[in-house]
């Protein structure tokens, strides 16, 4: 299409609060045939909170709440983040040796004596059979011991469903969702919201392989994502989208376009406003 009609519907873009980095997104975008989602904070709100905490072991609900928040204080993790604010600081123990893993969780030594691990079940208990959470649950060992676990309340954007049925209105055939969270869980939002395909338990290179995989029947595909480690598969996707309003500045930084407002329906109307500009176009 002529550059002036691709600037033009960036310019109705923007004015929705979807900035469109450049113009052939437009012509990407008007074509789309997929979408993959994350799901913590792009098609749940990402405003987790502590729900219930369960010892596993002889020890005190607010003391493996302790323990698992000392060893989180220092992650950037959304789960970190949610998990520290029902621990006050004062009540931190000091961290004297801390490793990260990157989809799995952390490992902290404690001036306490302990070591505490926090994260996904296969981390934490590697050689037991899992029980099945269907919210979002930090798993807890202590020593070396499986020890609990805490389960999260994290909403649902209320635009989601609404959003995935206009898409598929909009005759894109194939909408899936990516994500780090255990399958249950996963299965569970993605139940509520209207997509059929779920992929959980992936590692960021996980995620890359899955859009990668996507015949060219299926493209273009959209990626949308919100996070730190949505990034790489941003950049992978036909057209990377990222929810910027409390998202990370590396998701923005990879992503073709960025969503200024809280709204994950700017994804669907994104699309409109291309079509709209490529049919003007022509
Ligand atoms: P996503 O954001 O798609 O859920 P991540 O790759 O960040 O995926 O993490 C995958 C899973 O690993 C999380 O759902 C969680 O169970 C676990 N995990 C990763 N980092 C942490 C952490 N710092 N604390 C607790 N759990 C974590
Ligand atoms: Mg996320």
């Amino acid at each position: 299409a002529a550059p002036i009609a691709l600037i033009s519907g960036m310019s109705r873009a923007s004015r929705n609060g979807i900035i469109v980095k450049t113009g052939t997104t437009i012509e990407k975008l008007a074509l789309a045939k997929s979408a993959a989602f994350d799901k913590t904070g792009t098609i749940t709100n990402g405003q987790l909170t502590v729900d219930q905490v369960v010892p596993m072991i002889d020890i005190e609900p607010s003391e493996l709440c302790r323990l698992a928040a000392s060893a989180e204080q220092a992650s950037a993790h959304i789960l970190a983040r949610s998990l520290l604010q029902v621990v006050p600081a004062a009540q931190l123990l000091e961290i004297i040796s801390l490793k990260e893993m990157t989809g799995a969780g952390v490992t902290a030594q404690l001036a306490s004596g302990q070591t505490v691990q926090v994260g996904k079940f296969e981390f934490v208990a590697p050689d037991q059979a899992k029980q099945s959470q269907t919210q979002t649950t930090v798993y807890i060992g202590i020593d070396g011991r499986y020890a609990g676990y805490i389960t999260f309340i994290d909403h649902l954007r209320q635009e989601a469903p609404q959003t995935m049925s206009t898409l598929h209105q909009l005759g894109l055939q194939r909408l899936m969702m990516l994500t780090g969270d255990q399958a249950t869980t996963a299965k569970e939002i993605a139940a509520q919201v209207g997509i059929d395909e779920v992929h959980a338990g992936c590692l960021p290179a996980d995620k890359i392989r899955l859009i990668n995989n996507v015949t060219p029947e299926q493209r273009p595909i959209i990626m949308v994502g919100d996070g730190v480690n949505d990034a790489p598969s941003l950049a992978s996707a036909d057209v990377g989208i990222a929810m910027g309003a409390h998202g990370a500045t590396a998701a923005s930084e990879s992503a073709d376009v960025v969503i200024l407002k809280d709204d994950l329906s700017r994804v669907s109307g994104a699309i409109t406003i291309a079509r709209d500009t490529m049919r003007v176009a022509r």
